[in-house]
């Protein structure tokens, strides 16, 4: 098969570094991508299409009910919405004027992050006002309790390596203490495996990407309670026009879902530790070079290749090499977002048959220039970060 790419005039990038956006997000899964085709050119009744998928949603996540919107992202902004206008079609209308709802959503100061674009911009898109809880290190149950007025729409909680890693309120005690003052909690696990417990530990509405674990088409799900999701679904009479998700979306994700339930999640798992163990031994006994395993942040199934660089030894720091390794003929595109660290992540969840080789060779490559070249490869740190925020402007150039 002809790579696409190349017909483009694409770089054929291997992707290490996660499911990203930036990247294209996702393989499709076979299934979704069939589905997608074989939908595109068809005429379709999109709220019976919504309904399957809502069946479909209930059968993985043990939710009363579920739709499919563009994005995770969106998803936030149309379950903050519903939270505030419930199945109130005049008030849907409204929106972003709040005039007259309650209209503040809370959240943790450590969970409002970035994943590309703000978190708690995509709850203010919706009309609602952002009530911080806490310090970034440091939120209590107190902090949430005493957050929470009768202006409260709604609490989101954010399940993601991004957030503040300790000192949080654990989801149990945040549900328990939202739903005591009558508060629904809204969960964003855009990128988590598990799609049944955060429902279970207690949320109303659980937010997933569909591109992201599940091999979807770029998407969105929400999953939850049945009034609180059908108030989610009518915002596309409303802001959530403007961020429809398309009938290929959707039967993307229902094929998604399908594919996940028969996937063979072991033998995945086996192939990703098959890759891993080839760049451990790979890079095994390199000066200056650390490889250990590293287990998801977030418990997710998944290993990832942490690797540490000591310019001393290897004479190059983690961010040069990340970046060569993103060169030439057959760029490699690492985890590079702790890289002031002086570490990277090889993540194996994303690769086609046999690409883990081509990582292996491009490890090797960089490694053996470096230590070949006369003077350090240690680019200033501080240079590399205002040239990447630069380079963002850049486009289309
Ligand atoms: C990726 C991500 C999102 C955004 O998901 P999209 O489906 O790409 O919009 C939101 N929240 C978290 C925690 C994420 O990781």
């Amino acid at each position: 098969m002809t790579d696409i790419r190349k017909t483009l005039g694409l770089r054929p990038v291997i992707n290490c570094s996660g499911t990203m956006t930036s990247l294209g997000a996702s393989i499709v899964v076979p299934h979704a991508v069939e589905t997608v085709t074989a939908i595109l050119s068809q005429w379709t009744e999109i709220s019976d299409l919504q309904r399957i998928a809502s069946r479909t949603i209930e059968r993985l996540t043990g939710a009363e009910a579920g739709c499919v919107t563009a994005s995770c992202s969106a998803a936030v902004t149309l379950a903050c919405a519903a939270a505030m206008t419930g199945k109130d079609l005049a008030a849907i209308e409204r929106l972003p004027d709040t005039t007259g709802l309650k209209d503040e959503i809370v959240i943790q100061t450590g969970h409002m992050v970035s994943y590309g674009a703000p978190v708690e911009q995509g709850i203010r898109l919706s009309g609602a006002k952002v009530v911080p809880v806490g310090q970034a290190t440091s939120a209590h149950a107190y902090q949430l309790a005493g957050a929470i007025t009768d202006k409260t729409a709604a609490a989101v909680y954010v399940i993601s390596h991004h957030v503040v890693d300790y000192g949080q309120i654990a989801l149990e005690t945040f549900c328990e203490v939202a739903h005591e003052k009558g508060v629904p909690v809204i969960v964003d696990a855009a990128s988590e495996y598990d799609l049944e417990k955060f429902l279970k530990t207690g949320a109303d509405l659980v937010l997933y990407s569909g591109h992201k674990f599940l091999g979807g088409p770029t998407s969105g799900i929400i999953a939850g309670e049945k009034n609180f999701v059908a108030a989610c679904y009518l915002q596309n009479r409303g802001v959530g026009r403007g961020m429809k998700v398309g009938k290929e979306g959707v039967a993307g994700v229902i094929a998604a879902l399908e594919a996940w339930e028969t996937r063979d999640h072991a033998g995945i798992r086996a192939r990703e530790q098959r890759a891993l163990d080839l760049w451990q031994s790979t890079l095994e006994g390199r000066d200056g070079i650390t490889a250990i395993i590293d287990p998801d942040p977030t418990d997710n199934p998944l290993d990832r290749l942490k690797v540490l660089v000591d310019p001393e030894g290897a004479n190059i720091s983690a961010w040069d090499l990340a970046d060569r390794m993103a060169q030439g003929e057959r760029p490699v595109i690492v985890r590079d977002h702790e890289v002031e660290h002086n570490y990277f992540y090889l993540d194996p969840c994303n690769l086609h048959p046999d690409e883990e080789f081509v990582v292996a060779e491009r490890l090797t490559e960089e490694l053996d220039a470096a230590r070949k070249s006369n003077t350090p490869i240690v680019s200033d740190l501080r240079l590399r970060v205002l040239a990447q925020e630069k380079a963002i402007l850049n486009w289309p150039d």
